[in-house]
C-alpha cells in the first residue's frame, strides 16, 4: 500500500515526560502532543503557553469531574465514548475558543479494560456529536490489542477503517482515523491510519506511572 507521507499526522505520546522533552521535539518541528493525565497535561499547557503553535491532544480517558480543565486547555479529545461526556465538554468548552475536535472511541474487541463504543454504537454518538456547536467531530481512535495473530490483527484493523470510512461518507468534517502507536504504526498506516500516537519510539521507555 502506497501512501503519501503528508496524509499521516505524528502525535508524540508526551504523557510522564517532562516539559523539556516536549520542547526539543518542539524544536524538531513537532506541534502535535498527546497527553493522558488531566492534571498534567495541564500543567504542560500552562508551563508552554507561550508556545502557540501547539497542539494539544487529550488521549486518555476523562471522567466527568475532569471534564473542564480538558475543555478549557486541549484542542483535541481522542476519547469519547459517552454522551454525557460529549455533552459537558460542549457545554464548558469557553465560547472565546474554537470548537474542541473530537474523535469517538471505539473498542471492537470489547475488551473489558478498554473503554470505547462497540460498532453500531458509534453511529449514533456521532450524529449526537455532530449536533454539538462547540465540538467538532473529527473521526474515530482505537487502541487494538497487541495480539500476535497476524491475520487476526489486520482484520481488527481493517473493520475499524471500514467504519472511518463510512462515518466519512456521512459526516463532512470527518477527516482523522487515530489509530497505531509505537508497537502497531506499520500495520496501522497500512490500514489507512491518518494520525499515529506515538509515545516510546520518539522519548523512550517511560519510567513512572503518570497519575491524574
Ligand atoms: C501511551 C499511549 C500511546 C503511546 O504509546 P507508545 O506505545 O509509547 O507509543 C498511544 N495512545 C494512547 C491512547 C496511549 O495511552
Amino acid at each position: 500500500m502506497n501512501r503519501d507521507a503528508n496524509e499521516i499526522e505524528l502525535l508524540a505520546v508526551s504523557k510522564t515526560k517532562p516539559v523539556d522533552d516536549i520542547l526539543a521535539a518542539y524544536h524538531a518541528e513537532q506541534r502535535h502532543f498527546g497527553e493522558n493525565y488531566v492534571q498534567e497535561g495541564y500543567d504542560k499547557t500552562v508551563a508552554l503557553a507561550d508556545y502557540h503553535d501547539i497542539v494539544w491532544h487529550f488521549i486518555g480517558p476523562i471522567q466527568s469531574n475532569k471534564t473542564r480543565l480538558v475543555a478549557e486547555s486541549f484542542h483535541w479529545v481522542h476519547t469519547i465514548s459517552r454522551e454525557k461526556i460529549a455533552q459537558r465538554l460542549n457545554d464548558q468548552r469557553p465560547p472565546q475558543l474554537p470548537p474542541l475536535n473530537v474523535c469517538i472511541q471505539m473498542n471492537i474487541e470489547q475488551e473489558s479494560s478498554k473503554s470505547g463504543v462497540v460498532d453500531e454504537q458509534v453511529y449514533a454518538l456521532a450524529s449526537l456529536v455532530d449536533t454539538m456547536p462547540n465540538l467538532t467531530l473529527r473521526g474515530i481512535m482505537a487502541i487494538p490489542s497487541q495480539q500476535s495473530d497476524t491475520h487476526k490483527r489486520k482484520q481488527v484493523l481493517q473493520s475499524i477503517a471500514d467504519i472511518y470510512h463510512k462515518l466519512k461518507q456521512q459526516f463532512t468534517t470527518v477527516d482523522t482515523l487515530s489509530l497505531g502507536m509505537s508497537g502497531d504504526m506499520g500495520d496501522a498506516i497500512a490500514a489507512g491510519s491518518t494520525m499515529v500516537r506515538v509515545g516510546t519510539a520518539i522519548f523512550g521507555e517511560r519510567l513512572k506511572k503518570g497519575t491524574d
